[in-house]
């Protein structure tokens, strides 16, 4: 079996998640990530941010789950799609969520008008 194709790196985003899983307190080794509660440092090559080393195997799944549901939200806006109307698992319905919130914040104020509706349609089901 071959591993799944690596998830492209965005090293904003990908603080960004860290965040939100709070890893900064939990598992970042650098006191400059800690005292900013942000991922401050990068590997050049890769673009990850480093304290992702030092997450568990688990704790790497839930970055790589959060992860993957930022980007398909992004691609999703993006192309203009509708996204995912409530995905029948309550987990996977927060992780879409939380992956929203984090999109939104994330956007130059000139999109989130556009963002806001597509997100509405969203809620509502209407197209
Ligand atoms: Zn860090």
């Amino acid at each position: 079996m071959t591993d799944p194709t690596p998830l492209p790196v965005n090293s904003r985003l990908m603080s960004r998640c860290a965040e939100m899983l709070a890893l900064p307190h939990k598992v970042c080794r650098r006191r400059d990530c800690r005292r900013r509660n942000a991922c401050y440092w990068h590997f050049r090559k890769s673009g990850e941010p480093c304290c992702l080393r030092n997450l568990t195997g688990p704790q790497r799944a839930a970055f790589d789950a959060l992860y993957a549901e930022v980007l398909a939200v992004v691609q999703r806006y993006q192309s203009a799609q509708l996204p995912d109307f409530a995905p029948p698992d309550p987990e996977r319905r927060a992780l879409r969520d939380a992956a929203i919130e984090l999109v939104r914040s994330e956007l130059p104020a000139e999109h989130r008008p556009r963002f806001e509706e597509w997100r509405r349609r969203r809620n509502t089901g209407h197209p």
